[in-house]
């Protein structure tokens, strides 16, 4: 045997690879470079990305659209400091990742030792399982054992500490023959519901004037589509999907009461929550929201979620979506709700007719600069002449505080898993990450093969982002253009966090005119212009104005373009999904508006006398 294949790197790349694994993200260093190697001497794609808190991120994404845990490999200490990013996120959204990192010489531990850091007393409250292989021959169990761990009951974060006298320690040829294999593991086998449970909740379910299905981002992650579609064809139920739950059942669908939310909320009696928590994005179920008499019906894998705020034990169902919801579906048996004299279905179609025009307005309102909603609606109406959505060819991840919340319902989609966003810890700087994570899953054949409803053939990715969400991790774009994602983001900049400020951001342009043209108006008291140091007057909200983004994808090889007008954003969407390389399309939106928020100075008018 070569000593290459009774090394420990060598062991815990054949465990990943036992495992059905494909591909690993991360960033490599000592001595975790000797696993990516002998990774990628297995057939095992390695995704090197520009910083771990991008690549954790990644490989939740992967988790979450592929049904397995994603692999991230990091080196220790900082690596890991920054991979905590991804921990959290994936504990936070119950997405299924396993995250891989070198350590220290165990003999070396609390002697200052290179990255020395006891990432598992670190980690251990943060994932459902830390552990750290005694011996070369442990390392297939470990690993197995963890992976296994973040994936099955409710997805999260399992974590392998690997010291570099186990990377790098070899075993006796003899002894290396014997260590045993980690298992292919079956996907996690399902939970079916309590069935005196099942008949109780159909009664309740039956009985509701204003029925509401609730479908979360769970039943996109458990792949349920197929048996919810038919729930709500056959029941005719409203149903109101997640930010990410969205296109579970299609956006188009008549039943669809997304854009009657508030309504919903107000009027729903009997709610029927399909892999949804209810936290801050479903208002914890609680009025004003929602109606104070409404009852709840859970349904979710972990028992620990029932009753959670507004949810109540006594009406909840423990199990997989993908078997109780057939099972609910039994005992509704041929009853159908009566959508067609239904008072609430009529007050859901009148605020949906309302709000869509509203919206439809707002989108065909010409603008200069342009608005949030003019730019959304040219970038859809683009995109859905060059790819129709009932092709599900397009899969949107969305980030930023305005660009998230005013694209969300800009883009319907008609096939689930094709929209990522900030999630349930509203993370913001997920979003390059997650677009590498879904060109990966969707474009690579071997992650494709395991979902159970095959996608297209390939499909394209288009990241929505703020300026500031796509700051976090922007250097990620040449990740892309490394590994040739032809991924095609949009940075919506305004110049700001949130809605920016306009004021800073005209002052910002003065000052930048008299730097760069000292003789010009802004320089004409005749003094050195450098040598008066001019500093903007900037608010926390503020971010370079105009920057040029665009040209992080020219330089990496890729395409960029700066617009500012309706017909230019148009052009550029066009060129930028035809594109087979990565695409930086920078779109100037106004400034000091696009947001409900605003600030205490702003209010008070405390800035030059006016408030936005
Ligand atoms: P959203 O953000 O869309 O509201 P959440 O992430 O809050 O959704 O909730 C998803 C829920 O789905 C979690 O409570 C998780 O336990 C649950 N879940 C995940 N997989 C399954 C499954 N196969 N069957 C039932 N519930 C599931």
């Amino acid at each position: 045997m070569a000593p290459e294949a009774s090394s420990g790197s060598y062991l815990i790349a054949r465990a990943l690879r036992d495992l059905g694994v494909t591909v690993i993200f991360g960033i490599v260093g000592i001595p975790v470079v000797d696993i990516a190697e002998q990774a990628i001497n297995l057939g095992i794609r390695f995704i090197g990305f520009r910083n771990e808190q991008a690549a954790g991120y990644a490989a939740t994404a992967y988790g979450y659209l592929t049904g397995k845990p994603g692999v991230c490999l990091v080196v220790g200490g900082p690596g890991v400091l920054h991979a905590m990013a991804g921990v959290g996120n994936a504990h936070a959204n119950a997405f299924p990742l396993l995250l891989l990192a070198g350590s220290s010489e165990t003999h070396l531990v609390h002697k200052g030792a290179f990255q020395e850091l006891d990432a598992v007393a670190l980690l251990a409250p943060h994932t459902k399982l830390a552990v750290r292989p005694p011996s070369l021959d442990a390392i297939p169990q470990s690993i197995e054992t963890a992976y296994r761990s973040s994936w099955y009951g409710r997805p999260g974060t399992a974590f392998v500490d690997l010291p570099a006298d186990i990377i790098q320690g070899t075993a006796a040829a003899d002894d290396a023959h014997d260590i045993p294999h980690a298992r292919l593991l079956p996907a996690p086998p399902p939970s079916a519901g309590d069935s005196a449970r099942l008949f109780a909740v159909a009664e309740l379910l039956r009985s509701a004037k204003a029925p509401l299905v609730v479908i979360g981002k769970g039943a996109a992650y458990a792949q349920a589509e197929v048996e919810i579609r038919e729930l709500i064809e056959r029941t005719s139920l409203p149903f109101l999907p997640s930010p990410m739950g969205k296109g579970v059942v299609p956006d188009s669908h008549p039943l669809n009461a997304a854009s009657a939310r508030s309504t919903a909320l107000q009027h729903a009696d009997v709610v029927l929550v399909l892999g949804a928590r209810l936290n801050w994005i479903l208002h914890f179920g609680e009025a004003p929201k929602w109606n104070p008499a409404a009852r709840f019906i859970q349904v979710d894998i972990a028992v620990e979620e029932v009753g959670r705020n507004r949810g109540d034990p006594e009406t909840s169902i423990v199990g997989d979506l993908r078997i109780v919801v057939p099972q609910l579906q039994q005992q509704l048996s041929n009853w159908r709700y009566n959508a067609t004299d239904s008072a609430f279905v009529k007050a859901l179609t009148a605020a949906r007719r309302k709000n869509e025009a509203k919206a439809a307005q707002a989108a065909a309102t010409p603008s200069q600069p342009l608005s949030y909603a003019h730019a959304f609606a040219t970038i859809k109406h683009t995109l859905h002449k060059l790819s129709p959505p009932a092709d599900g060819a397009v899969v949107y991840v969305s980030e930023g505080a305005n660009t998230m919340d005013i694209s969300r319902s800009a883009f319907p989609v008609e096939h689930p898993r094709l929209r990522l966003d900030a999630g349930t810890s509203a993370t913001m700087g997920v979003g390059l990450g997650y677009a590498i994570a879904a060109h990966e899953a969707y474009n690579s054949p071997a992650a494709a093969a395991g979902l159970r409803t095959a996608p297209p053939s390939r499909k394209k990715i288009v990241a929505i982002e703020g300026d500031s969400a796509f700051g976090f991790s922007a250097m990620e774009i040449e990740t892309m253009a490394r590994y040739r994602m032809d991924v095609l983001v949009f940075v919506v900049n305004n110049g700001g966090v949130y809605h920016g400020d306009s004021d800073s951001a005209e002052e910002w342009v003065r000052l930048q005119e008299a730097t760069l043209n000292p003789h010009g108006a802004a320089g004409k008291d005749g003094a050195d212009p450098s040598s008066r140091q001019p500093q903007p007057h900037l608010r926390s909200t503020s971010l370079g104005y105009e920057v040029r983004y665009e040209k992080l994808a020219q330089a990496c090889g890729g395409l960029g373009f700066f617009v500012r007008t309706a017909e230019e954003l148009a052009a550029a969407t066009e060129a930028g999904f035809k594109a087979r390389v990565p695409v930086v399309v920078n779109v100037v939106v106004e400034s000091g508006r696009g947001g409900k928020l605003e600030f205490g100075w702003q209010a008070a008018g405390a800035k030059k006398g006016k408030g936005k």
